[in-house]
């Protein structure tokens, strides 16, 4: 049975690619920082009939990480797939954007991300088979203004995949980055409440576009099932690839983004109306047919 690891399974995608993964077999450890918010998962899997095995874990902490993957080793004697979902998006302009928020969205999208790698590399070695599926983002490809600390986390998370991808496959394990576009989940309420108000930031036009796109994504993002599926064929696969992106929006951005120079990326920046800003957004970023 594939013993799977999931950090940030209690909402969202990790909770859809628990119950996706324990419904195709795995024997997953769906963890989280407090067991506390365990109770939709109980639920879904209760309904569902699903097992899971549910343990603490606490990306930022080290002992926490540690003792959670020692929990694993010790029940199963092995790890075959991490799941590195946990993560936070806190937005704002760079100018604006506090230290101690910068500190944690890395301590938990990178080095969080990077503590579990390490965490279950050794296993992986010795077993000479292992995959690690990393949750980056559209955002790890493309720097967008008012998401900049997030995808500078994302960007480090894609670098540090790639690197491991091609450290780690002479000993038969695999590294894949996951790139989710808007998918419908709490991470999108949580992005719009930590926006300033445009009437206290410097940038009130940058923070509207993000607020009126963000609102948007609520309601035309992918489901988080749609990544779990991924998630799944990424580990099943019989022709393996470094990235996976998933979400009608993904190809949207990245291939509109491939199509513009830098300069002409960063000069949708001088727009100073949002209808102006939306305009030229619907040319350069046209919704796939
Ligand atoms: P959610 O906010 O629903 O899920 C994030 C999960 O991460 C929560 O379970 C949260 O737990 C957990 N988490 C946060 N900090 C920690 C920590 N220190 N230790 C352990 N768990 C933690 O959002 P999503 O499901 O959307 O996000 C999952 C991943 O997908 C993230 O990495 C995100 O960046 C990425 N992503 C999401 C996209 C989207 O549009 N939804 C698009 C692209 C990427 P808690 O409830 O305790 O806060």
């Amino acid at each position: 049975m594939t013993v799977t690891l999931i950090t940030g399974s209690n909402t969202g995608i990790g909770m859809a690619t628990a119950l996706h993964l324990a419904s195709l077999g795995h024997r997953v450890y769906a963890t989280m920082r407090d067991l506390n918010r365990a109770d939709d998962l109980r639920a879904a899997a209760e309904a569902q009939n699903l097992t899971l095995e549910y343990l603490q874990l606490d990306v930022t902490d080290a002992d926490s990480v540690q003792q959670a993957v020692a929990e694993v080793l010790t029940r199963e004697n092995r790890i075959d797939v991490l799941v590195n979902n946990a993560g936070i998006a806190p937005f704002g302009p760079i100018e604006e954007a506090g230290e101690a928020e910068v500190k944690t969205v890395f301590e938990t999208n990178v080095f969080g991300a990077l503590r579990l790698m390490r965490a279950v590399l050794p296993a992986m070695r010795q077993q000479r088979s292992g995959t690690i599926l990393n949750i980056s983002s559209v955002a790890g490809r493309i720097g967008m203004s008012c998401l900049g600390i997030y995808c500078a986390s994302k960007f480090a998370l894609e670098a540090a995949s790639e690197a491991c991808a091609q450290e780690v496959v002479p000993f038969g394990i695999r590294v894949a980055i996951i790139e989710p576009g808007f998918i419908v989940t709490p991470i999108l309420d949580k992005a719009l409440e930590s926006l300033n108000s445009p009437a206290v930031s410097s940038y009130p036009n940058v923070v509207e576009r993000t607020r009126i796109l963000f609102t948007q994504a609520k309601e035309v993002g992918g489901q988080p099932q749609a990544v779990a599926e991924t998630i799944a064929e990424a580990i099943h696969t019989n022709e393996p690839k470094l990235r996976y992106t998933v979400g009608d929006s993904a190809p949207m951005f990245l291939k509109g983004r491939a199509r513009m120079s830098d300069e002409e990326w960063i000069a949708m920046g001088r727009h100073e109306s949002s209808e102006e800003y939306f305009a030229e957004f619907g040319t350069r970023f046209p919704i796939p047919a």
